[in-house]
């Protein structure tokens, strides 16, 4: 049993929101076409509450992309997004949900942040999502969508450590490459977790891929 796991396709990460992900948009088609293929279809949702702890705005002095210890972990400060109830929040206007099997938010927990689908960043509380696709019987997962460096990658590493064999559809992602080669290295750092790397053609028939 096949799922897909689109990740964080909203429009604060797009091209015009508040932490646009270069090139995001372009993954909406690539992703509109692939969902069909699969029997089931999830998405996450990046779901802040205003006071959230991974803004730069919460923390007075800081800017955003600084890097702090918050509650005992690593954050980097990020620009005000994906407010809950916001537009910035919400999926990106021309990507298919029609055939979508549950959504999953993360991020609710102003104390801590939440990269991965599966966990928030401490491993600490579980989304479901886990629970969710071995009910399912899921025995491989395909991960797309925003962004390579960040919530992809996290959620992909942890899709594999939960025994789920796992596939990276990678030009149906973008990365935010905040240090130029931070993209390259993730997928790196998949490719060493056993996660194969493919393109989206490989599941669409489709020999342009994007
Ligand atoms: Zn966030």
């Amino acid at each position: 049993m096949n799922a897909l796991i689109l990740i964080d396709i909203q429009n604060d990460f797009i091209p015009g929101g508040a932490l646009a992900v270069p090139a995001g948009d372009l993954i909406v088609p690539v992703v509109n076409r692939l969902q069909p293929h699969f029997e089931i279809v999830v998405a996450t949702q990046d779901w802040h509450p205003a006071n959230h702890g991974s803004f730069a705005a919460n923390h007075p002095g800081r800017k955003p992309y600084d890097s702090i210890d918050l509650h005992g972990l690593p954050q980097i400060l990020w620009p005000v997004h994906c407010v809950q109830e916001t537009a910035g929040a919400r999926f990106a206007a021309n990507l298919d949900q029609s055939r979508w099997d549950r959504v999953f938010v993360k991020g609710t927990d102003p104390a801590i942040d939440s990269y991965s689908g599966f966990f928030d960043n401490g491993h600490r509380r579980s989304t479901g999502l886990g629970d969710y696709l071995k009910a399912q019987r899921v025995t491989d997962v395909y991960v797309a969508g925003l962004a390579t460096d960040y919530c992809v990658k996290f959620t992909a590493l942890d899709a594999i450590s939960l025994g789920f064999r796992t596939h990276l559809i990678e030009d149906a992602c973008r990365g935010v490459n905040l240090h130029a080669g931070d993209v390259a290295k993730a997928i790196e750092e998949m490719k060493t977790a056993g996660i194969e790397i493919i393109d989206a053609g490989k599941i669409t028939g489709s020999t342009a891929g994007a």
